[in-house]
């Protein structure tokens, strides 16, 4: 009788302190990173190792979280999403078609966020992303357009929200000619929203602000945020967005917070399979995360943080054959692909003629690191030379369209040659069906495991947070 009234009291303990442990996190991370599946995480990991020295890999700081699985991310029409579907599932649980924003097929039927979800049970909002505030990952948090296309009225909802924070480039369409309005900047500005342009003017601005919108010191032409690997000092980052936003919401602790961090680019450079700029760009979504472990270490009890993509992007793959990876020759690339075609084309500019072989050969030794530190085999230099008589010898050629930014043959097939002697495959310039990956850390941490739908992690998010 005694040993089965201590046994009842071993295990009513374990399941008191089972309901102790899951009590609901006053704080609540979600980071998306846009287009980063299974691969693009260990390309990540072995190439720290890589450039090392040594064979092995290296861990991020979300890999290193405790509880982690697979997601699938099938849209409702497609078995491959894109964004704005993939966000929906990821923001409300809801299946939709592919390039429909946080509504259902039928394109009315409004599918709640657990953003709008937190914020209506009291706890501060942050959205913050490396792309315009109203692009699909960040938009399916608080806006519901048939369209992701729709970025205008993307950007009015943005007002209509009443979220706390937003940190991003700029907004895509401020104005639009088909909608006569006062624009996207009065309306937040009527909504009470300050804007702020850079890191020093939130440090500014912020104390005196309810509400607060950080965009980009220098609005870029293309609405999105430098890549990493091209950034320079004045240009904003999600480090600086999640450090901003972690600063914000705590104005009023009391309240909490639920906050979702896009790394938005990892899916364009995955867009233009250029290898060194999606690891770099990784790297960069890693360090933002490590922010908020920080965050997380001071506060462990109260705190979840849950780290996963919307779909992979490239069907990147670690190897070519011949049962190689090589990826460490990628530290030699330091310009993104569209940024190294942007580069040649103002050297052109402004020599004011056509560049010639040694001019370009030079800057693929200093850019890409080709012949001082990366051999190249005789075929890949001769597909090189005649790359530049093709793009550069009748002047400057044609540029061929990636997604999300335009690029010369030549510095395509520069990219296309590195991931070739890297050992990085590509079987798409669009995006693949194959799984990503979730990992978590924190209060309630321990449900995202195993094979998950995308549908299931907000789901999660929402049950153990008691939105
Ligand atoms: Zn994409």
């Amino acid at each position: 009788m005694k040993r089965k009234l201590s046994l009842f009291l071993m295990v009513m303990l374990v399941a008191m302190s089972a309901c102790a442990k899951t009590k609901a996190p006053k704080y609540v991370f979600y980071f998306i990173g846009d287009g980063m599946g299974i691969n693009q995480v260990m390309a990540t990991q072995y190439y720290k190792s890589d450039v090392q020295g040594s064979l092995g890999w290296d861990r991020l700081c979300f890999t290193g979280f405790p509880y982690g699985g697979m997601v699938v991310t099938h849209s409702a029409n497609n078995y491959v999403t894109d964004s704005a579907a993939a966000g929906t599932a990821l923001a409300s649980g809801q299946k939709t078609n592919n390039n429909v924003l946080g509504v259902l097929p039928d394109r009315k039927t409004k599918c709640e966020s657990i953003a709008e979800m937190a914020h209506k049970k009291g706890y501060r909002v942050a959205i913050g992303t490396t792309v315009c505030i109203d692009h699909a990952t960040p938009g399916v948090f608080y806006a519901h357009q048939a369209s992701r296309d729709n970025y205008h009225q993307i950007g009015t909802e943005l007002s209509q929200s009443g979220f706390e924070f937003f940190g991003g480039e700029d907004f895509h369409t401020p104005f639009d000619r088909k909608i006569e309005d006062e624009g996207n900047y009065v309306q937040a500005e009527k909504a009470g929203y300050t804007i702020v342009h850079g890191y020093d003017e939130y440090l500014e601005k912020a104390g005196s602000s309810d509400k607060i919108i950080l965009f980009d010191k220098n609005p870029k032409e293309d609405h999105y945020c430098k890549f990493a690997i091209d950034r320079g000092e004045d240009d904003l980052t999600l480090s600086q967005i999640t450090t901003a936003a972690i600063d914000f919401m705590m104005k009023d602790p009391k309240k909490g917070f639920f906050m979702m961090m896009e790394g938005g680019k990892i899916d364009q450079a995955c867009h233009g399979n250029d290898a060194a700029t999606v690891i770099k760009e990784t790297l960069d979504f890693d360090e933002a995360i490590r922010i908020a472990y920080d965050f997380y270490l001071q506060h462990k009890d109260e705190t979840l943080i849950v780290v996963t993509a919307d779909h992979e992007t490239g069907a990147m793959g670690l190897s070519n054959g011949n049962y190689r990876l090589n990826s460490k020759v990628l530290q030699y690339q330091n310009m993104s692909e569209g940024e190294f075609s942007a580069h040649l084309e103002k050297m052109g500019r402004e020599i004011g003629d056509i560049l010639t072989w040694e001019e370009v050969e030079q800057e693929l030794k200093d850019h890409y690191g080709f012949w001082d530190k990366i051999r190249l085999s005789q075929k890949q230099t001769d597909l090189l030379r005649t790359t530049y008589v093709e793009t550069f010898g009748m002047g400057p050629g044609e540029l061929k369209a990636e997604e999300y930014y335009k690029v010369d043959k030549m510095s395509d097939e520069a990219t296309r040659i590195i991931s070739e002697i890297a050992q990085i495959s590509w079987g798409t310039g669009s995006h693949s069906g194959g799984m990503v990956p979730v990992f978590a850390i924190g209060a309630g941490a321990e449900v995202f495991c195993g094979q998950l739908d995308n549908t299931e992690i907000p789901m999660l998010i929402k049950k153990i947070a008691k939105y």
